[in-house]
């Protein structure tokens, strides 16, 4: 086989996971990332990646694609704690669901097993450019430096800028209006968990909003709040006032989350607004970006977490164009159109079915009812299996992510008529949304007053301002919207 100089912007999962594979076929691989690795007491900070401490769940076929690339790096996952789990179906088979770890976790024992591989090299740095001649990618530059190369793969992330001026526009997808809080707890030695829905998670649809709980390794566990972006009082969800509070309030994340069965180990953790995009390749010619520069990861699809989708998807891209690479070798131009076609079939699915489901929540947590008019969202299929057995037998596919979401198109029409005479899924019992508001608004207020107690009123006259306690809301600014 021809071996190729490849040079790879990023070394996030799409970067070492691709890396480390092109390495191990006999390529010369260099990955620049810009981020630091882990320091020797354990820490991670990774500026480069804002979502690395906040909650992910691991579908089966991360696994899957570790153990048929990198075993080396699934045993050091496991090793380090992660808990592969399985689910039970109704006619007692039980299948590989997911693994319980925090992306920390994961993206160590990856990084570890990347490093060791000899044709691969992880450079500390922050890509400016790819450099081109003749019409086709032939290297990078970082931090001034070039580094030629036959292969350039951006794996950047949703939001790199190396690439900005060549990335063609997103398809599909934007800002979705949905954003989130969480936090990250333990359960203390010997604390059984609180309910879940299946191994790896608990959710509840509230009016309003989404509570999750994602369950990691070795009794961690975050604990997720889902709000419209355009939610200015419960953007407050991310002091941490509000946000016990509304532990406190919603029934299943009471359970999890009480003093004698947990304890809090971060901070809460504000995100930013969630985004789904989808870009190919090619610009809108149909030409690709240049020949030579292929997009992989997230830098391809990015789609909101709730379904816990975005590292599989990364990863089935990356083992995806090893194939192509192994096909077409140095036929650099092949490589990427096919890889194109190939995400466009298998791939875009996801980023469209997310940008459907999305707007439709954020306009029901506006106050919208279901609109039986259109086609259903696949979320208000998946509730509607609850009262319909013909439809649960026809899910497991999609929610498995072993059958693209038109698989959901069979029963889609059962369930449309299911929501057209009058059903609704139910509701998980806690507080409505005007409640929760109520509540963040309640417990900022105290917190407020135990932090500046109310002066007497003589004090608060002298000073002028007849205010006796901070204002309600923190002037603190966050990332959030
Ligand atoms: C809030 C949130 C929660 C999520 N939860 C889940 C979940 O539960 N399950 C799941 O499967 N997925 C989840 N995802 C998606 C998942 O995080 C991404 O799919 C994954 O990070 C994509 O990997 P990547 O390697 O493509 O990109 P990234 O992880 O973004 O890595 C890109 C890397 O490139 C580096 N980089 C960027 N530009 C440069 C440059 N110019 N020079 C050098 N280095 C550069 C960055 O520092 C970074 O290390 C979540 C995403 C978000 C936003």
């Amino acid at each position: 086989m021809v071996s190729v100089r490849v040079a790879i912007i990023g070394a996030g999962p799409a970067g070492l996971f691709a890396g480390a594979g092109l390495a191990r076929r006999g390529h010369k691989v260099t990955a620049v990332e810009r981020d630091p690795g882990p320091a020797a007491d354990g820490t991670w900070p990774r500026r480069g990646v804002m979502q690395f401490h906040h909650a992910h769940a691991f579908r089966h076929q991360v696994a899957q694609a570790l153990q048929q690339e990198l075993p080396e790096a699934l045993q050091r996952w496991l090793a380090a704690g992660a808990e592969p789990v399985r689910l039970r179906m109704p006619d007692g088979a039980e299948i590989p669901m997911g693994v319980r770890s925090r992306r920390m976790t994961f993206e160590h024992a990856l990084r570890a097993s990347a490093l060791e591989e000899p044709g691969l090299q992880i450079r500390r740095g922050r890509v400016d450019e790819v450099t081109s001649r003749g019409g086709r990618a032939d290297g990078i530059r970082a931090d001034g430096v070039r580094l030629p190369a036959d292969l350039v793969i951006d794996a950047s992330g949703r939001a790199g800028r190396a690439t900005r001026s060549l990335r063609p526009e997103a398809a599909s997808g934007g800002p979705c209006g949905i954003a989130y809080v969480d936090r990250q707890y333990q359960l203390h030695p010997g604390a059984g968990p609180g309910p879940l829905a299946n191994p790896i998670a608990w959710q509840a649809d509230l009016d309003g909003y989404q509570a999750i709980i994602f369950l990691h390794e070795q009794g961690i566990f975050s604990v997720l709040l889902v709000r419209r972006t355009a939610d200015p009082v419960l953007s407050q969800l991310r002091h941490e006032a509000a946000f016990t509070a509304a532990c406190r309030a919603i029934p299943g994340l009471a359970d999890w989350t009480k003093p004698d069965r947990a304890r809090p180990i971060t901070p809460v953790l504000p995100g930013g607004p969630l985004l789904n995009a989808y870009r190919g390749q090619t610009r809108r010619d149909g030409r690709l970006a240049l020949p030579g520069l292929v997009f992989v990861g997230d830098a391809v699809a990015t789609t909101t977490p709730t379904f816990g989708r975005g590292i599989t998807t990364t990863l089935l891209q990356a083992q995806q164009l090893l194939r192509l690479i192994d096909e077409h070798g140095a036929d650099v131009e092949t490589v990427g159109v096919s890889f194109d076609g190939w995400c466009v079939e298998q791939i875009k699915p996801w980023v469209d079915d997310h940008v459907h489901m999305d707007e439709s929540t954020r306009r029901r947590w506006a106050g919208e009812d279901v609109d039986v008019s259109l086609p259903l969202p696949s979320d208000l299929v998946l509730a509607a299996a609850e009262a319909d057995p013909v439809i649960r037998a026809a899910i497991g596919g999609y929610l498995a992510m072993t059958a693209l979401p038109s698989s959901l198109r069979t029963v889609e029409p059962r369930a449309r008529a299911l929501y057209a005479s009058g059903w609704r899924p139910r509701l998980v019992p806690g507080p409505s949304h005007n409640q929760l508001a109520d509540i963040v608004r309640t417990a900022l207020h105290a917190s407020a007053a135990a932090r500046h107690p109310a002066p007497r009123v003589g004090l608060a006259q002298e000073n002028g301002t007849g205010h006796g306690i901070a204002p309600a809301w923190p002037s603190r600014t966050h990332c959030e919207g």
